[in-house]
């Protein structure tokens, strides 16, 4: 049996059949939110089971969707938010840990969307849209109309305002071929929603792949002009979710310049080089080396919180960045068409919140990497263009990819060629 099978694989190994989704490649039971899973490979050894998750606040049905590759990484993702509740991967050894942090039952994650913690909304693992990150004012100005939005981080509209795509229910759609799985989610954003014009139609499609990366696969389209910005909010620590700080987990970026940001978070508008600087991860170096060095721009953000401006050759997927936990020897790979990524350092994690297996999360015990066009671009003109106009479809790709090493990988060619 390979080493990477978790308990959850082995249960569903003897657990009866409830419904089939990928037509002789896997079953799942379902027992309220217990899991319970029955999981038999078919040829390719990818399968994608779901179960009953509860009901949203709106009364919808919400379901967990297990999606397993050939070789045992299992991703579970949820139609609500189209969020990604845990993502297990074997470090070095075997072992295998959920790296992703989040909440055990769909109410954790209401209660994150709905009512104030001293944490704020974490957004954990979420679809964000229609604009991912901040709007400075709550306002933005297209073909010479003022559009006002909902002020919900201070001045600023943060993450699509309330009530956003994180906590909408998705329409979900299981596929499986064979060597990969995909989840496939669609949402109609109507418009005067969160004050955007527009009615936008968006699809995001998860694949958990044969080689162990988790692919993501944006598109939309408007029925008018409008601003869109999309990315998914999964915080990462690749020790294992509940297990500490991030602090000794190396990080690279794969990034000359970033956008500094004024006290409110927004950025100037100044494309600044990371030389001489704490922001400087061009070459790997643990993300708590220089978190406290007391530079400007980290304290206004209590820690990394920043768009580093990516370095690219040209339009495609591109080596955005890597990080590389030195104990598991689990090695998170990063590759995006988008031309930005915010490092966020969790340091709005303040514990009290309780996550996945009980532990508690506290300041720095994730990172996430959000790729993403910049802050604030309906705003500054001098960025590169977040309008999506009818008729042409926005597009855009991230991978995460899993792997382990006994040290920083440099090879920064795609595995398998996108
Ligand atoms: C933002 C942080 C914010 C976090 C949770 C991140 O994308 O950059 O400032 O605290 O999301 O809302």
């Amino acid at each position: 049996m390979h080493a990477f099978l978790n308990r959850r694989r082995l249960l569903a190994l003897v657990m009866a059949s409830a419904a089939i989704l990928a037509a002789g490649v896997a079953t799942s039971a379902s027992a309220g939110n217990s899991r319970h899973w029955t999981h038999r490979p078919g040829p390719g050894g990818a399968s994608i089971t779901s179960q009953s998750w509860g009901t949203a606040p709106d009364g919808q049905a919400v379901n967990l969707y297990t999606l397993t590759n050939a070789r045992g990484m299992t991703v579970t993702i949820t139609n609500y938010g189209g969020i990604v509740q845990s993502i297990d991967v074997p470090d070095r050894k075997g072992q295998v840990a959920n790296v992703a942090l989040g909440f055990s039952n769909l109410a954790g994650y209401v209660t994150d969307d709905t009512t104030t913690t001293a944490s704020g909304e974490t957004y954990f693992g979420g679809i964000i849209g229609r604009y991912a990150n901040r709007i400075a004012n709550g306002s933005f100005k297209l073909n010479g109309v003022t559009y006002t939005l909902p002020q919900n981080n201070g001045t600023n509209t943060l993450h699509g305002g309330p009530d956003s795509w994180n906590m909408q229910v998705w329409t979900a759609t299981p596929i499986s071929g064979r060597q990969s799985v995909s989840l496939q989610l669609t949402y109609t954003d109507p418009a005067g929603k969160n004050g955007f014009p527009g009615t936008v139609a968006a699809k995001v499609d998860y694949t958990l792949t044969q080689d162990d990366a988790l692919r993501i696969d944006y598109t939309a389209t408007t029925s008018a002009p409008t601003v869109i910005n999309l990315t998914n909010h999964t915080y990462f620590n690749l020790a294992g979710e509940g297990s500490g700080d991030v602090f000794g987990q190396d990080l690279m970026i794969n990034a000359d310049n970033y956008t500094p940001v004024n006290a409110n978070l927004i950025p100037t508008g100044v494309i600044a080089p990371v030389a001489g600087t704490p922001l400087d991860f061009r070459t790997p170096k643990p993300i708590g080396q220089d978190i406290n060095s007391g530079f400007g721009q980290l304290v206004l953000a209590h820690g990394f919180d920043h768009n580093w401006v990516l370095n690219r050759s040209g339009p495609g997927l591109s080596l955005a960045a890597r990080a590389y936990d030195p104990v598991s020897g689990r090695v998170l790979t990063t590759w995006t068409t988008e031309p930005g990524v915010q490092f966020y350092s969790g340091n709005f994690l303040v514990g009290d919140l309780i996550g996945t297996s009980g532990g508690t999360y506290r300041q720095s015990d994730g990172f996430t990497l959000e790729t993403q066009h910049y802050p604030d671009s309906p705003n500054e003109p001098s960025f590169p263009s977040t309008v999506l106009n009818p008729g042409t479809p926005f597009n855009s790709t991230t991978i995460y990819q899993f792997s382990t090493a006994n040290q920083f990988p440099t090879a920064n060619q795609f595995p398998t060629g996108p």
